[in-house]
């Protein structure tokens, strides 16, 4: 049926708050309830489910073989459907399967719409659909994970102490898992068998993001300080300021992060491990990333995630500077609150848009570091507020990752191309803009300037538009990204000949395969702004054909050779073995 003249030019709501689960159930307020935060998802008409454009929630237990009756909505005058679970009791939230159903449903479209945000255009999942399927009461298991097989989220339960456990109620569980299926459509090559660094990457930079998006609501940051200040205070008017000691970094560090460790379920960690716990522990220090203890990706990826809440309480303490004291040495409580979830909120942008500058195979932390600046300040030139950018440099540079030797311009920036290295008057940008036989023609043409091998198989990847808002002015920056790949097969005997080291047991007829890649981006005109390599070979820098020798010996080692060896994008088995505190990653689990 047509909608009447008057309805359609009505303008309709481009988001709605939904209720959910702010942490997990662990975290409670001072009466002891369930901590609650509405937030916003893009507003859409939902079919029982909920059934969006991006999310399908289907409620199907199947160790009970359960089917849940859908969640529907009812809509309001402007069409948009109404929160079914505004103010929720207690026992809502613990035992009714169709608010289980909005929370996931809430945290899983809370996510992608930051990632689409951050990065100025949609983002499709890790695989060819456009709905993802999430099961909220998928089996009782302690563990949850996404399935690119499935095109789906699974989150397991299990019995408490007290009560089940539901992996759905938890809000850096199901932003975690949101970001392995959004982080494996943008770089398909992240889960291939590479560097420690990389195989420890997804893990860490899903737990950076769901960390960042839990302290990026001011509900959660205001009850971690008054929590402390409770105790403390006294009275009522003392409560609502806090005590500029109390906002130093290690109070900080205490208050919010250990203080959110703290609160965490202990049960829950059976699903997520203890990331944050162990990695809030982590006191800066250049020693860790060169032990054998950190080898193992899931220990190793907790550094990423140390180095990055670190810089979170330095930015904080920066912007607490900045405002203003009341009554001698205090500050407004809500206010630093507020400061709180917005640093974590921008920290949080820098982190998902810094992936667009990322090499697209054979990620190293340097390299994630150098993507994390140079994307900022294109967007945000000028640092000298908050100084986002200083306090992460420092704070990498503390855990022991230090800029890579590319980003030779100051501040760790990824170098630009020089303008009349290329040719481009073969080129036309509009269709480079999109069409990726257009970038491969211009890779093509300009092959040698941009350091590819001769003689390789060379493939687009991917070919983004973007158009970015900036924070300081709202002025748009277009970007247009590009992903190009190489590779060569070749037997192991025939690696020297490339100037590449054969690991010593390996059979000579043994075949191996050798990649590399780059990321271009380019600007609204059309010219190469950037080009992140990863060279496949470069006879005139013997680095690359040592990185590629110490891969190939990092896989030896690892069995990844070994006959049967399946190599998976197994992230289920990976939270598995997190969870229970496993030192070693067997092979096929890269
Ligand atoms: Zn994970």
């Amino acid at each position: 049926m047509l909608a009447h003249t008057s309805e359609v030019l009505v303008s309709k709501a481009r988001t709605r708050k939904l209720t959910i689960v702010a942490q997990d159930p662990s975290v409670t307020d001072s009466q002891g309830n369930i901590l609650t935060a509405e937030v916003d998802v893009p507003a859409e008409e939902l079919a029982p489910g909920p059934w969006g454009y991006r999310v399908h929630v289907i409620d199907y237990d199947g160790s009970t073989r359960t089917l849940y009756k859908p969640l529907e909505y009812a809509a309001d005058g402007d069409g948009v459907p109404k929160d079914r679970f505004k103010k929720p009791s207690q026992r809502t939230i613990r035992e009714n399967p169709q608010f289980h159903a909005q929370n996931v449903y809430a945290i899983v479209m809370r996510t992608l719409a930051r990632f689409e945000f951050a990065l100025g255009r949609r983002v499709s999942w890790g695989f060819r659909g456009h709905q993802l399927n999430v099961a909220p009461h998928a089996f009782a298991d302690a563990n949850a994970f996404y399935s690119e097989r499935d095109q789906a989220l699974f989150f397991g339960y299990f019995p408490g102490r007290r009560a089940t456990v539901f992996a759905c109620l938890s809000h850096d569980v199901v932003a975690h898992e949101t970001t392995h299926a959004l982080v494996d459509g943008l770089r398909e090559r992240f889960t291939d068998p590479s560097s420690p660094d990389q195989a420890a990457f997804h893990e860490g930079f899903a737990d950076v993001v769901a960390l960042l998006s839990v302290f990026s609501l001011r509900d959660v940051t205001k009850l971690l300080l008054d929590r402390d200040g409770g105790k403390q205070a006294g009275s009522r008017a003392n409560r609502r300021l806090i005590d500029r000691k109390r906002l130093t970094s290690t109070a900080l560090r205490r208050s919010l992060l250990f203080g959110l460790a703290e609160e965490m379920g202990e049960e829950l960690s059976l699903v997520r491990g203890q990331a944050l716990r162990r990695s809030v522990e982590l006191l800066p220090s250049r020693a860790y990333i060169k032990s054998d203890e950190f080898d193992d990706p899931h220990r190793r990826g907790e550094l990423l995630v140390a180095a990055m809440m670190n810089a979170y309480v330095e930015v904080l303490v920066s912007r607490l500077e900045s405002l203003g004291r009341i009554e001698g040495n205090a500050l407004d409580r809500s206010r630093v609150a507020e400061e709180a979830a917005e640093s974590a909120d921008y920290l949080l942008t820098m982190t998902i848009r810094a992936l667009d500058y990322t090499p697209p195979v054979h990620l190293e932390f340097p390299d994630f570091l150098s993507a994390l600046l140079t994307a900022d300040h294109e967007i945000r030139p000028d640092d000298s507020k908050y100084q986002f950018r200083k306090h992460l440099l420092a704070s990498f540079r503390g855990y022991g990752i230090d800029p890579c030797p590319e980003a030779t311009r100051p501040d760790a920036f990824w170098p630009s191309p020089r303008g009349d290295e290329f040719r481009r008057e073969r080129t036309h940008f509009e269709s480079m803009t999109r069409d990726p036989d257009e970038v491969f023609r211009f890779i093509w043409e300009n092959r040698r300037a941009l350091g590819l091998s001769d003689g390789a198989y060379t493939r687009v990847l991917s070919v983004r538009p973007c158009l970015r808002i900036a924070p300081d002015d709202g002025f748009p920056l277009r970007e247009t990204v590009a992903e190009c790949m190489q590779q060569i097969k070749i037997e192991a005997g025939r690696l020297k000949s490339l100037g590449v080291e054969k690991p010593k047991e390996m059979p000579d007829e043994q075949e191996v395969c050798l990649d590399g890649g780059m990321t271009l981006i380019f600007d609204e005109y059309g010219r190469l702004k950037f080009a992140v390599a990863k060279r496949l070979l470069d006879a005139s820098d013997p680095e690359v054909q040592a990185r590629q020798s110490r891969r190939l010996a990092d896989l030896w080692r690892f069995g990844y050779f070994r006959k049967g060896a399946a190599l998976a994008r197994r992230f289920s088995a990976m939270h598995r073995q997190r969870a229970l505190g496993m030192t070693r990653a067997p092979a096929e689990e890269w």
